[in-house]
């Protein structure tokens, strides 16, 4: 796509890079007519992106939303019971809350980092509360010690919702395997791709065997056509997982590609007044997507406009949970300062695998002329 007023390609703010073996595995799917919820791509998948994280299993699943569905499910959240959810986050992480009859509770973000701020957690555990759900928002992962050190006191499941953060570490461990659960997507903008899809990844056979049995129409894996509970149809397809594994191999690549876009751009913006993603000492940030605040009292969303004119796609920060209308009712007239200001003053930059060093430099030269 290019721009009307510049003639240059429209900068987006993440697009998907395909050009390895996807192809070919997709097309051996066609060949073989192994295309829905069962064969080689999915097993391989799976195998090989639990080791990844880490963990004894990986179930994938059709997207992200369902994965969180199906892991509070498996751990028995529902009716009556709470979940911490940062008020920072992608709206799947509420509504998987929401969807099982439980109710998320909403937890204020640490200013540097963006996830979600434990003492605050801590503030927020009642009696009702069965889990904590950190999310490692735009690829910084959370700060998992306190939070573990939490759910160890208060007997509490830890769930990571790291689908903006494969290959992300904390202190020098890859997420996806520091909780008792952890959910992953590869949705086309996420940092690997099945068009659609999810992953959930866990060390707990026995979790890793109810989710199987909950994303499979809940059909007992020892006898056809019995379904000894209520499931769902969540399976990802071998031709969606074929495409995983093509972005699979590569993703040492996508992790790295994206680090290094962070590096210029953290030069290119050095002398402009934003604030920009930070890397704490025990974190590998892998930025999903790389992030900007502009100033207090700037014009965010007139600075997005601005960009756009010049064919650079943009996108807001996520809108804090508390505001949302199905959740307002019960939480409007809680105070979450720092979620309630990055929500106002955050954009997410061009964060492509592909995005190249004179693109980075054209972005910042844009930004520096909205910002004089
Ligand atoms: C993308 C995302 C999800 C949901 O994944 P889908 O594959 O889009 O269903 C959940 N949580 C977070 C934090 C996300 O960014």
């Amino acid at each position: 796509m290019r721009s009307e007023s510049t003639g240059r390609r429209l900068i987006p703010v993440a697009e998907p890079f395909l050009t390895g073996n996807e192809k070919n595995y997709v097309f051996d799917c066609l060949e073989s007519g192994w295309i829905s919820g069962s064969g080689k791509y999915v097993e391989m998948l799976e195998e090989q992106f639990a080791a990844f994280c880490g963990t004894a299993h990986g179930v994938s699943v059709v997207n992200g939303t369902a994965a969180l569905h199906v892991a509070l499910l498996a751990l028995g959240v529902g009716p009556g019971d709470e979940v911490i959810v940062p008020d920072l986050t992608y709206i799947a992480s509420a509504n998987a809350v929401a969807y099982c009859g439980a109710r998320p509770v909403f937890a204020d973000v640490d200013r540097s980092t963006w996830t979600v701020n434990p003492e605050d957690v801590a503030r927020r555990i009642t009696s009702r509360t069965k889990a904590i759900m950190p999310v490692h928002l735009y690829g910084h992962p959370a700060d998992m010690d306190p939070i573990l050190d939490l759910a160890r006191a208060h007997e509490l499941f830890v769930i990571e919702d790291a689908a903006q953060a494969h290959g992300a570490e904390y202190k020098s461990r890859r997420v996806g395997a520091m909780g008792e659960v952890a959910t992953f997507s590869f949705y086309g903008n996420k940092i690997m791709t099945t068009g659609e899809g999810g992953m959930v990844t866990t060390n707990d056979l026995d979790l890793a065997q109810r989710v199987r049995l909950l994303k499979g129409q809940g059909v007992d894996p020892a006898r056809r056509y019995w379904f000894p509970i209520i499931g769902y149809n969540y399976r990802l397809t071998n031709i969606q997982a074929a495409i995983g594994l093509a972005q699979f191999e590569k993703i040492d690549w996508l992790v790295e590609r994206r680090r290094e876009v962070a590096m210029q751009y953290r030069k290119a913006l050095q002398d402009l007044p934003v604030s920009t993603p930070c890397e704490a000492a025990w974190a590998k940030n892998v930025y999903w997507l790389y992030s900007i605040c502009v100033p207090k009292g700037s014009d965010r969303d007139f600075v997005m406009n601005e960009l756009m004119k010049q064919g650079i796609e943009t996108r807001p920060f996520f809108y804090p949970m508390h505001q949302m209308p199905p959740y307002y009712k019960e939480n409007g007239n809680q105070d979450f300062p720092v979620s309630t200001d990055l929500g106002a003053r955050g954009i997410n930059l061009p964060s492509s695998a592909n995005l190249s060093d004179e693109e980075i430099a054209y972005i910042a030269n844009a930004l520096r002329q909205v910002l004089s």
